[in-house]
């Protein structure tokens, strides 16, 4: 039998546990925590692995194939349909085997630094990597439904200019495990895992099937902290874990994967995830967006809104959703909202409009509309027949808003740099 000792060192656990990773566009790769890294104490983190990865890890931990196979599809259901992290609980697996499985596995989350709640019932987390980076996530409830938003990078490389996470200097894409490990993580906190007995004994009230109803978390939002177009194949590879009936169970038509415009990733979001769309979109000229947006630069307004056009699965039913960022004096005029009716109407987009309100941040180069000009530029568009209503800013008092996730951590560094600074003004003064 292959001990996991053996198996570290064919999954590298000497080398550095981060590696580069090439992402389409005119930025620098990025670094990416390894798929499989065995921890300091030589056990395995079975979170964000799909059922073939876990097969093979157990074949190679020595069972043969069968049993490989039957123990990966029964541990699979526990970690994401059960949200079970000890083995000991796996109750449908051998006694005998559940002590082989803990020697050589864990099944992870990311670890919490701090969870805070908001007066208006917004909760955030502020969450940390193995590797030490810290991210955010964010549960908005809602009368009828709750929607938990994901971070899918540590910061942003993107650097929109009203966007705070884009401040930031570090960035890492994050694992499969660390994105689906956000949701399954916030199951945790909301105590929302499908009870019930794997024996088959259940009674109707407590099988394991999972449905919306009466749940809390109901709806998933790609709209954290990064770009999820830039980790694409993490973000395809967790939301499959999130969607599959035997995983989550979480229908893809409640979630939703928020794009800057990553206009040569679009078509493969549709046809690999097939999750609904949205773009923030935010300006209507050239000018304005390659301002605010920067990455208008590479691929423009045309090119995304004929990718919007293409987009696989869109339809009335299913409308993308364009997000506008309510910048005051810079993209708010009735100018601006009969050029977006134009453009909307001119792809034929199935479209929706989700109006901002500017969630400024210290520094921010911006200000936010006046609420007159908001709803003016909302009542324009919707007399245009296209639904535009405001959104209403969420957990403000904990920085949970859109645009606002920046980690403590990087605002503390960023305090000690301006005092250093004013050290240094003062000593030379
Ligand atoms: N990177 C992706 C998803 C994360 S940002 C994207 O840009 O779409 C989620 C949404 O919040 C985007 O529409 C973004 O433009 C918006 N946003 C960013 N900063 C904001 C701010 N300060 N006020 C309001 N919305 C903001
Ligand atoms: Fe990145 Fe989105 Fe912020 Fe732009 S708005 S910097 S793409 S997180």
């Amino acid at each position: 039998m292959l001990c996991l000792r053996t198996d570290a060192l064919l999954y590298g656990a000497y080398m550095a546990d981060t590696q580069l990773m090439p992402i389409p566009g005119q930025i620098d790769p990025v670094p990416v925590a390894r798929d499989i890294t065995p921890r300091a104490d030589g056990r395995v983190d079975l979170l964000g692995l799909p059922r073939k990865a876990i097969t093979n890890l157990f074949a190679s931990a020595g069972l043969d194939s069968k049993q490989a196979k039957l123990r990966a599809k029964q541990v699979y259901h526990w970690i994401y349909h059960r949200g079970v992290q000890d083995f000991d609980a796996m109750t449908d697996i051998a006694k005998t085997m559940r002590p082989w499985l803990t020697e050589r596995f864990v099944v992870a989350r990311p670890d919490i630094v701090e969870a805070q709640h908001s007066s208006d019932g917004t909760r955030k987390w502020l969450l940390r990597t193995s590797d030490n980076h810290d991210f955010e996530m964010v549960f908005i409830p809602d009368e009828d439904r709750g929607t938990l938003c994901v971070s899918s990078q540590v910061g942003c490389t993107l650097n929109c200019r009203f966007c705070h996470t884009g401040t930031m200097k570090l960035v890492r894409n994050l694992t499969p495990g660390e994105i689906v490990g956000q949701v399954m993580l916030a199951r945790d906190a909301l105590g929302e895992w499908p009870k019930g007995r794997m024996d088959g004994l259940d009674d109707d009230e407590n099988a394991g099937h999972y449905s919306a109803d009466g749940r809390l978390l109901t709806n998933i939002v790609m709209m954290g902290m990064g770009e999820p177009l830039y980790n694409f194949d993490n973000v395809r590879d967790a939301l499959q874990l999130v969607m599959d009936g035997d995983g989550l169970a979480l229908s893809k038509r409640r979630i939703t994967l928020s794009t800057s415009g990553v206009v040569p990733m679009m078509d493969r979001c549709g046809q690999e995830i097939g999750v609904n769309l949205a773009v923030s979109l935010h300006a209507v000229t050239k000018d304005v967006r390659d301002e605010i947006v920067p990455i208008n630069r590479k691929y423009g307004i045309e090119e995304l809104l004929q990718a919007c056009a293409d987009y696989p699965g869109a339809s009335n039913a299913r409308r993308i959703t364009f997000e506008y960022v309510m910048l005051k004096d810079k993209n708010d005029s009735d100018d601006d909202a009969r050029e977006l009716i134009r453009l909307i109407k001119h792809y034929k987009l199935p479209a929706k409009v989700n109006l901002i309100p500017f969630n400024p941040w210290p520094g921010a180069p911006y200000e936010c509309s006046t609420p007159e000009r908001v709803r003016a530029f909302s009542n324009l568009v919707f007399e245009a027949g296209i639904s535009a209503p405001v959104r209403t800013p969420r957990g403000r008092d904990i920085d949970a808003a859109c645009g606002q996730l920046k980690t403590k951590a990087e605002r503390l560094s960023r305090a000690e740099l301006d005092r250093l600074a004013e050290e240094k003004q003062a000593s030379l003064g």
